[in-house]
């Protein structure tokens, strides 16, 4: 068998238009979205992903504000400067890049932003609100995976999904966006006994681990969805996925490849997130998909 491969480049750029679309309608009715972009420190990968996060948000017809501070910033101007975008009505939404440097305490940061404009969806209120079934801002990366599913034509309900990995940033918040959405799920991770196994029975599987091709094309279940968030740079500069891409495509039905799957819908889902948070600041009512306004309610 031969998968189909889920294009995240091209599934991204149709939601980049969507979104595009949504805010000049928000802009019509005179709320511009506002997104506020703070990067601590020199880390060349956080200016890459800033730049990027900064045209993106430009190309979608936001105003974006990108706020650099010295890698000697203390904590209590970091807070000062939350606090002050928290309280400015023109923006819509925070992020503060990821990793902060050694002496800042990161959790405190992201505790600090008014979880309205938590477009990251880190804030304990929203992954409470995540776990609870009701409307919130929910993690991006997590949110390109369902999405991915959702415009491939790939129904999650009833079905078995196996996540590896169960980290705050992608591992959780997924395995709790799939319960959201009927999915029976199981969580994976370092100490999974015989994972193999565990991901043989998988009618979807996503992979959020860190580890080049962990994931090999005999544990995938024929017929399978493989969505692989996995991001691994290898000695010689290749970039691979947690999957093993050839092998795991000549069993899968459909599979995401690295780079050009899950990457790509990452900013993408930023801009969704900071749309919906500016549409809900103004009071006006925008078509979101399921996760964004978060599930109907939790099933027993
Ligand atoms: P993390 O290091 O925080 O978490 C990794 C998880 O994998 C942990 O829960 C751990 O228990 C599990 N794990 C580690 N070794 C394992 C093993 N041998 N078997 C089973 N599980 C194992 O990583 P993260 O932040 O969740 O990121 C995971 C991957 O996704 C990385 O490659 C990262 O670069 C990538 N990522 C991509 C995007 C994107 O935009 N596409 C965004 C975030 C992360």
């Amino acid at each position: 068998m031969n998968a189909k491969i889920l294009d995240g480049k091209a599934i991204a750029k149709s939601v980049r238009e969507d979104v595009a679309r949504r805010a000049a309608e928000l802009a019509a009715r005179g709320t511009r979205p506002g997104l506020a972009v703070v990067l601590v420190g020199d880390d060349p990968a956080s200016q890459v992903y800033v730049k990027n996060k900064d045209k993106a948000a430009l190309e979608a017809g936001f105003a974006v504000r990108t706020l650099r501070k010295s890698a000697t910033t203390t904590q209590a101007e970091l807070l000062a400067l939350v606090r002050q975008l928290n309280a400015d009505s023109t923006v819509h939404g925070i992020l503060v890049q990821l990793p902060l440097p050694k002496h800042l305490d990161a959790g405190a940061v992201v505790r600090a932003i008014d979880p309205a404009k938590d477009v990251d969806g880190l804030h304990p209120e929203n992954v409470a609100k995540l776990v609870l079934g009701e409307r919130g801002l929910f993690p991006c990366t997590p949110r390109g995976c369902i999405e991915i599913c959702d415009r491939s034509g790939i129904s999650l309900s009833g079905r078995r999904a196996v996540v590896v990995g169960r980290s705050m940033l992608v591992g959780k918040p997924l395995g709790f966006m799939l319960l959201a959405r009927d999915a029976t799920v199981t969580l994976c991770h370092s100490r999974t006994n015989d994972l193999p196994s565990v991901v043989r029975d998988a009618e979807l599987v996503f992979a959020a681990v860190g580890k080049p091709e962990l994931v090999r094309g005999d544990w995938i279940r024929p017929g399978a969805t493989v969505i692989d968030v996995g991001i691994n740079r290898l000695a010689d500069g290749k970039l691979v996925g947690d999957v093993a891409f050839a092998e795991a495509s000549a069993r899968a039905g459909a599979i995401t490849p690295v780079p050009g799957g899950v990457g790509p819908m990452t900013i993408a889902m930023l801009l969704d997130n900071t749309v919906i948070a500016a549409a809900r600041a103004a009071g006006i009512e925008l078509r979101a998909g399921p996760l964004a306004a978060g599930s109907a309610a939790v099933r027993a």
